[in-house]
This record gives C-alpha cells, structure tokens and sequence, in this order.
C-alpha cells in the first residue's frame, strides 16, 4: 500500500507535522516524520489514537514508543510515499517558508522605518519636562527593536541563502533521480510517468524498443570505455532525432525506449527507421590508437497500446516484434503484429 496523496496535499501535511514535533520535542528523524506525516494524513485512525493517547500522557512521545508505533502500523502495512512526492512536498514547502519569509521581512523594515519617522517628528517639538524622560524611553526602545531587526534581517538574509542552497539541490536530486548519467536520457522511472500522463486519452500511444546489435561483441573487442562512448553518442542522437513530443528513455543496459505520443505505429516506424539508419551511418574511431571502427547497429520493435493496456504488456509486445528484427538479421525495424 502507499500513501495516495500527491505533492500539494503532502506538503499540507508536513507542515502541520513539523510544528507538532517541534512543540512536542520529537526527534526530527526520517521514523517521526513518517509517524506524524501519517498521523495527519489520518492513514492509520488507530495510530492517530494510540498518539494522542501518549501525547497526553507523556507530553511528548519517547523513542521506544515511536519506534513500536512505527513498526505496528506503518511498516505493518508497508505505506510509503513516494520518494517524488516526498521530494516535490519539500520543495513546496521550503518555497512558500522563503515567501512568508520574505513577506514578513519587508513588513518589520517598514515598521522600523516608520518608527524611526515619527522618533525624528517628536524630535522637532519642545517637550514638557514631564513626558520627556518618558519619550526618552520610548526612543531607547524603538532603537533597540531597530538593533533586534537589523540583526534579525542578517540571520533572515542568511537563511534565505541556506534556503535558496536547498532549492538548488533539491532540484539537482530531482534532476538525478529522473535522468540515465551516461547517456542524459531520462530513465525508465519517466517513461513510466509520461506513460501514464497519456495512457487515458484516446489518441494513439506507441513505443519504441531498440537494442543496440552485437554489443557484448563491441565491448569484448573495443573495451567497455569505448562502448560506454557509444552508449553516449546514442544518447544524443536520440536527443535530436526525438522531437516534443517523442520522448526516448534510456531503458537499461544498451536498451532504449521511445515513447510516441499521438503517433500511429507507421508514423512510428519512420522515427525508428530514421534512427536506424543515422546510427549505422555514424563512423567511430578509437581517439587514444586512432583505430577505425565499423559502425554500431541497433534492432528496433514497435507496439502500438491497444484499448487500457499497461505499460509492460505493450514493452513486451514491442520485445517480440524486436526479437523477430533480431532473429532476422539485425539493423532492421519490426512492427508488432
Ligand atoms: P544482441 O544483438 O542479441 O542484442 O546481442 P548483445 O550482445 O547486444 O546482447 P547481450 O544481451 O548478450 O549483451 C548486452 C551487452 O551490453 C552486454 C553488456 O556488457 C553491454 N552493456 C550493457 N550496459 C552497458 C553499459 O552501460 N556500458 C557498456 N560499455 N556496455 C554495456
Ligand atoms: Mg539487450
Ligand atoms: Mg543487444
């Protein structure tokens, strides 16, 4: 089972769960985030029963009983969000944490301008020894909130960078969790995702599978550094070949995957056949001896979804049409049948 919340709601409920353990002195660790992520998102009511019952009694929740909590009902029923709606909750709310931030920034600068204002005004005017030490007063203390918020505005100034760091690295972690390092591409997990974005609508969806021809062989002969470089050359042939919205994928291994959205199986095939016949075009050398090498070949199988079909059974059809274009000789394209 998962947690089914997306992004918007997930963040909903961090943000009450981060000032629940703050107010009860919980361990900030990934087990109590679970635990009061849950206990918000009311996933398990009986949980949120046993809480309350040891906040009462407590006034926090000890370690062991989070732990056998955790154990009893969420790992028990093994919920997780997933990492991506985890990821994009974060980023929602260290964005709208960095707004108010700022919000309430701009509001004290201005409170302390004004302040300063009208301490400048009551300057001007001759005043009645009696209130004097009082304004007096009133003007140490007005200086010393505007010392408070200067500093404040310094620690704020500072948290903002620290903010904007996470940001960046959020989306660097996003970025790697989505994209195949060797080749650029986006991984399988994406492919999965653009499957479903598009799998209800009743336009045609078709894949694409291409296997590169004899690689055990390249690699045996040339070394795996140099297949890794073809790996990288493919990538980027892709990328150039595939326009919005053909989407290609690194599927694993030196396996790809094309994704045709609102393209037919024969619109389909000239996409392969293209890629096909660029690929065999391009010449390799060995740059350290200078060496020729012959160029590289790929086998391709194309499946059209027919009605609500899963992601998979369409691959595996597609496998089928790309095994027939292997076992009949290779650098060619098969539609399924
Ligand atoms: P076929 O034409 O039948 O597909 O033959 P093949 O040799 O390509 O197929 P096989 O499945 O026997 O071997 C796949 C090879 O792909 C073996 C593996 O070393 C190579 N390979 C997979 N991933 C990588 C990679 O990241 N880098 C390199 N250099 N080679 C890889
Ligand atoms: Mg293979
Ligand atoms: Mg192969």
């Amino acid at each position: 089972m998962k947690f089914s919340e997306n992004s918007n709601q997930a963040a909903s409920y961090l943000r009450l769960a981060v000032p629940m353990m703050v107010k009860h002195k919980i361990v900030p660790n990934p087990l109590n985030y679970t635990l009061w992520y849950s206990y918000f998102s009311n996933a398990f009511p009986k949980l949120n029963q046993e809480l309350d019952h040891v906040i009462d009694r407590y006034g926090t929740c000890p370690s062991e009983v989070s732990e056998s909590l955790f154990l009893q009902f969420v790992n028990q029923s093994g919920a997780s969000v997933s990492d991506d709606i985890f990821r994009d909750a974060i980023f929602n709310l260290v964005g709208d944490l960095s707004q108010s931030i700022d919000e309430t920034c701009e509001k004290t600068k201005k409170f302390s301008l004004a302040l300063n204002d009208n301490l400048s005004e009551l300057a001007q005017y001759e005043l009645d020894d009696a209130i004097k030490p009082l304004v007096n007063k009133l003007s140490e203390n007005a200086s010393a909130i505007c010392r408070v918020n200067e500093q404040f505005q310094k620690k704020i100034d500072s948290a903002q960078e620290e903010i904007q760091s996470l940001k960046t690295q959020l989306e660097a972690s996003k970025k790697d969790a989505s994209t195949d390092l060797l080749t650029g591409l986006y991984n399988r997990r994406v492919l999965e995702s653009i499957y479903r974005r598009y799998a209800n609508s009743s336009q045609d969806l078709t894949v694409i599978m291409m296997d590169i021809d004899k690689f055990k062989l390249f690699n045996d002969k040339h070394g795996h550094v140099m297949g890794d470089q073809i790996l990288k050359v493919i990538g980027k042939l892709l990328q150039q070949e595939c326009l919005e919205p053909v989407v290609p994928v690194r599927f694993g291994g030196e396996e790809f995957a094309v994704l045709c959205p609102n393209i037919d199986v024969v619109s389909a095939g000239v996409i392969a056949e293209n890629i096909r016949e660029k690929l065999a075009r391009i010449g390799f050398s060995n740059k350290r001896t200078g060496e020729k090498i012959s160029p590289v070949t790929a086998s391709f199988g194309i499946a059209l979804k027919q009605g609500d079909e899963e992601l998979m059974s369409v691959i595996e059809r597609a496998d089928k049409a790309l095994y027939s274009a292997k076992s009949n000789g290779r650098n060619q394209v098969k539609l399924a049948s």
